[in-house]
């Protein structure tokens, strides 16, 4: 995600052709295979889902239930609003309304009981017989949903429909907890983690609609509203009723912009960052990216192969936007982090990817003005903090539910370990760097990557790179910033 600058700043009937599309149990990449048919009325804010998920048990013998993530419950309005309170009127410009949504079944053959979202936004599935190491099972759910009105992920509004995180997805196990790991939703960051799965679709809406969805249409389908892929970090559907297309190509890739006439540029910058990026940490499996450019409530918010951008973006900030949510199709689609644990981890490294692409393409001044911008907003963060006797480290090993307000998680995992994470490339040169990360990359590819594991694959590359990381991700760089010289190693 890319925040605005602060300174401001029962058993379901699926459809044959669900049927159809479903992975075979060969296929099944990851621990989960989602069968899913989503239809959408033409008054924009009323979905109706049935959700089939086939999960492996390559957990622990004889586990016992399976802990499901379901997001529309965060935006009911029975808890605090999912907006920061300093983007409430931006997430709402026609004031608070709650969505709802009802199931109409949630079971399956071993399932015993379901407890849908007792605590906010879970979903617990008690299973009849433990199920073995190897062993598999199926989980059905099948509801209905009526969306809120909201420039969020979750939503709708006058131009699209924002459907992200809006079924059922099985959370991350942590084989260190031996559990799995559940976040209730915050609302700073991003709070969804999981790994990657297998997904197919089944779209029924009108005709005459624009798709962006995370997954390709499937091969071998002409069929316009059939979607498959393997290894997805999430599948997320916009729906767009009125919408120009605008597309550019760059090394196989294809870069589609849906928007209102305003933003067929940003094609040209889309593809030019996946074109860049690949070749500096690797190809991404799927070559189609697609950019929608709506009322939202930040500048952009990253989803697997799609993100959703700002309709207000300045021409002057756009490109810098872009490039920043399309290095999120490695750090965080490709090569997965606990982004509710490690906000800073797909961050900085975003950031950071967005200074590199600008130096690539021979904008060395605008990465110089980008990353001076980003020291001067935590200088002067740092400052009038210290000036109200406030802490200022700016720790960045913080959980996003640890931050003060939101201008402690912008200056803190935006420009701090940014910054941090730049003077650890200055170390070794831009393009060293740029290699370390595709090394990490390639170690951590469709997996899941700790801090650690992070800082071990960087010294392994360069010895101490990956300490030095460390070292000044953990220290004020306050006195740092006005010079921005390297740190030691
Ligand atoms: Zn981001």
């Amino acid at each position: 995600m890319k925040a605005m600058p602060l300174i401001i700043c029962i058993a379901i009937a699926l459809s044959p052709l669900t049927a159809l599309v479903s992975c075979t149990d060969d296929e099944v990449g990851g621990n989960c295979s989602y069968s899913l048919t989503v239809t959408a009325d033409a008054d924009a804010n009323s979905i109706s889902v049935d959700e089939s998920v086939t999960v492996v048990n390559t957990f622990e013998d004889g586990l016992t239930r399976l802990v499901f993530a379901f997001y529309p419950d965060a935006y009911t309005l029975k808890y605090p609003p999912p907006a920061d309170g300093i983007m409430l009127d931006a997430a709402y410009p026609y004031g608070l309304n709650a969505g709802s949504y009802s199931f109409l079944e949630a079971g399956g053959d071993n399932v015993k009981s379901v407890s849908i979202c007792d605590t906010p936004c879970k979903i617990v599935v008690d299973l009849s017989s433990p199920l073995a190491l190897g062993e598999k099972t199926e989980v059905r759910f099948s509801f209905d949903l009526t969306m809120p009105y909201c420039n969020a992920r979750y939503g709708y509004n006058d131009f699209s429909v924002n459907l992200t995180f809006y079924f059922p997805q099985l959370c991350r196990y942590d084989r260190d907890a031996g559990d799995f790991a559940f976040y209730d939703y915050v609302a700073t960051g991003d709070p969804f983690v999981f790994e990657v799965a297998d997904y197919s679709l089944y779209l029924d809406c009108p005709d005459d609609w624009t798709v962006a969805c995370s997954a390709p249409t499937a091969d071998g389908n002409d069929e316009e509203k059939l979607f498959a892929a393997h290894s997805l970090r999430d599948l997320s559907l916009i729906l767009v009723p009125e919408a120009e297309v605008s597309s550019a190509t760059a090394d196989g890739y294809t870069a589609c912009v849906i928007h209102d006439g305003s933003y067929d540029y940003a094609a040209r910058y889309a593809a030019d960052a996946l074109a860049l990026f690949s070749d500096a940490f690797g190809d991404l499996p799927v070559k189609e990216y697609f950019l929608v450019f709506t009322p939202f409530m930040t500048a952009g918010a990253e989803f697997s192969n799609l993100a959703l951008f700002s309709a207000s973006l300045s021409f002057a900030e756009t490109e810098k936007v872009v490039a920043h949510e399309v290095a999120h199709q490695w750090w965080y689609n490709l090569i997965g982090s606990d982004q509710v644990a490690a906000p800073w981890q797909d961050e900085a490294l975003a950031q950071w990817s967005t200074l590199y692409y600008f130096e690539k393409k021979d904008m060395k001044n605008y990465a110089d003005a980008l990353r001076e911008s980003w020291a001067s907003s935590y200088s002067s963060y740092v400052e009038s903090q210290r000036a109200l006797g406030e802490d200022a480290l700016c720790d960045v090993f913080r959980a996003t539910t640890e931050y003060r307000d939101f201008a402690d998680y912008y200056i803190t995992v935006y420009c701090k370990a940014a910054l941090a994470v730049g003077l650890c490339a200055e170390s070794v040169t831009k393009d060293a760097f740029a290699q370390a990360l595709s090394v990490y990359a390639k170690e951590y590819y469709l997996g899941f990557a700790s801090r650690n594991s992070m800082s071990e694959c960087l010294d392994g590359f360069s010895s101490g790179l990956g300490k030095m990381l460390v070292s000044s991700l953990s220290a004020s760089l306050y006195d740092k910033c006005t010079s921005l010289t390297p740190l030691s190693r």
